[in-house]
């Protein structure tokens, strides 16, 4: 009788088992075999545009005292460090001294025995593998990686790794082009000397810089177009909106005269004359405004760093895109990229993309910081939001190596994802691979007119 039950049960798992597998509505009929394969191919050997990188160039690194191991801790491991007990203090002597790959690493060993567990470090590790044929980070292992680096930059290994190896077709670079490399290298630009301001100090120095004083706050304005100006001709594509590391998200209408109020209580003031971010908030919110109207007029993308910010001890309210929600209802006309999936408000976002038909989201870094929440929130994306406003890759990294390696977890994770979902009979395999030309590249491709 046992045996019998057994053998029933036996059975019936095995019927479960050859059923395709239905987690949601089966649309399609079930995929070709080596479904998985082909889609995985096409999106290896896919071209893509890169939204977002704060990349050094070769040129610049050939100055710095970062051309050894260093230079993959850059920002993302090294925010790591910090958070596994490293001091402040010790950013200098890995970055700014000129000290032996060795005596770099007795600083690092204990911070990275202790954090090289997380997305950031696993990063790192793979670029040293794949690229460098190094195994893994350790006393005896950073003479020869640094060496092999060196090298590597006396070659054209920086435009290699971004064109050959990850087949990039732009790249979108935080702050400024690169000169010599305008024909892939694009740039978006922030404001911040306007978004920001609080003293004195801060007006003085816009008027030295543009030569041209700043008795008013129409002056103020003025020489806020006039930047604007001056970026669009050197061919900037996007705004970029850094202001959440410092303040909140939430910029509100505000009427001229309390914006007047605090321009003059700062020009009046002794010349360390500075307020508080809340007191500055009402001229701060209306230059933004301002910004947003240049923005209009000249049909730029805005582009506004949401969620997790690099660094320590940042707010992490201020960047909630939730703060946003006038902007989108005010400026219909603008196309609003909020970045790194908004890292950890990826609910509050898939709700803004839905409702909003000018909000794109972003993707960029969010592969870093946590490949759990960005395959669990592509999943939720690909069932809520328009492809047409999903966009995937930009690596937010200082150094190739690491772009590389964050770009291989995305189109891994990307794969995996639409695999299933073919698998599942949710989309077929054609509509799989159309989805990743939209997110890889078409919808960037629109939305910043590289084509
Ligand atoms: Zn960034």
């Amino acid at each position: 009788m046992f045996l019998m039950k057994y053998k029933i049960s036996f059975i019936f798992l095995l019927f479960i088992a050859s059923l395709p597998v239905r987690a949601q509505l089966q649309i399609k009929p079930p995929p070709a075999s080596g479904f998985e394969r082909r889609i995985r191919q096409y999106i290896d050997t896919m071209s893509i545009i890169d939204t977002h990188e704060h990349l050094v160039g070769p040129e610049m690194l050939a100055d710095g005292f970062f051309l050894d191991f260093s230079l993959l801790l850059l920002q993302n491991g090294y925010d790591d460090l910090i958070s596994a007990g490293m001091p402040d203090t010790l950013y200098d002597k890995l970055f700014n001294e000129e000290l032996q790959p060795s005596e770099k690493w007795k600083i690092v060993e204990p911070w990275w025995q202790n954090s090289f567990n997380t997305s950031f470090n696993r990063i790192i590790l793979y670029s040293i593998r794949h690229l460098y044929g190094i195994d893994d980070l350790n006393a005896s292992t950073v003479g020869p990686l640094s060496e092999k680096i060196r090298k590597a930059y006396e070659t054209n290994w920086f435009d290699r790794i971004l064109l050959d190896s990850c087949r990039i077709k732009y790249l979108i670079k935080d702050g400024n082009y690169m000169p010599g490399r305008d024909v892939y290298v694009k740039y978006e630009k922030r404001f911040d000397d306007w978004l920001l301001l609080r003293s004195k100090f801060g007006i003085d120095s816009l008027a030295i810089q543009q030569r041209d004083p700043i008795y008013s706050l129409d002056d103020l304005e003025k020489s806020l177009t006039l930047a604007f100006e001056k970026e669009l001709k050197k061919g900037m594509i996007a705004v970029k909106v850094f202001t959440s590391y410092y303040r909140t998200l939430n910029f509100e209408k505000v009427d001229k005269e309390s914006a007047k109020k605090v321009f003059r209580s700062l020009v009046n003031g002794d010349m360390d004359f500075r307020i508080t971010m809340k007191d500055a908030k009402p001229l701060q919110d209306y230059l933004f405004h301002h910004l947003m109207r240049l923005a209009l007029k000249y049909d730029m993308p805005v582009a506004i760093h949401t969620g997790l910010q690099a660094g320590k001890g940042k707010i992490i309210d201020n960047s909630n895109p939730e703060h946003l929600t006038n902007l989108f209802v005010l400026y219909p006309g603008i196309d609003f990229v909020l970045y790194h999936g908004s890292f950890p408000y990826g609910g509050e976002l898939s709700a803004l993309a839905k409702n909003y038909r000018n909000v794109y989201i972003d993707m960029n870094w969010a592969w870093a910081v946590s490949p759990t929440y960005s395959r669990y929130h592509l999943n939720l994306w690909l069932e809520m939001v328009p492809a047409n406003r999903l966009i995937a890759f930009g690596g937010d990294a200082m150094a190739v190596e690491n772009v590389y390696s964050e770009l291989i977890l995305a189109r891994n994770i990307i794969s995996d994802v639409l695999s299933e979902k073919v698998k599942e009979g949710y989309y077929s395999e054609e509509e799989a691979k159309t989805i990743a030309k939209m997110i890889f590249h078409d919808n960037a491709a629109r939305l910043y007119k590289l084509e």
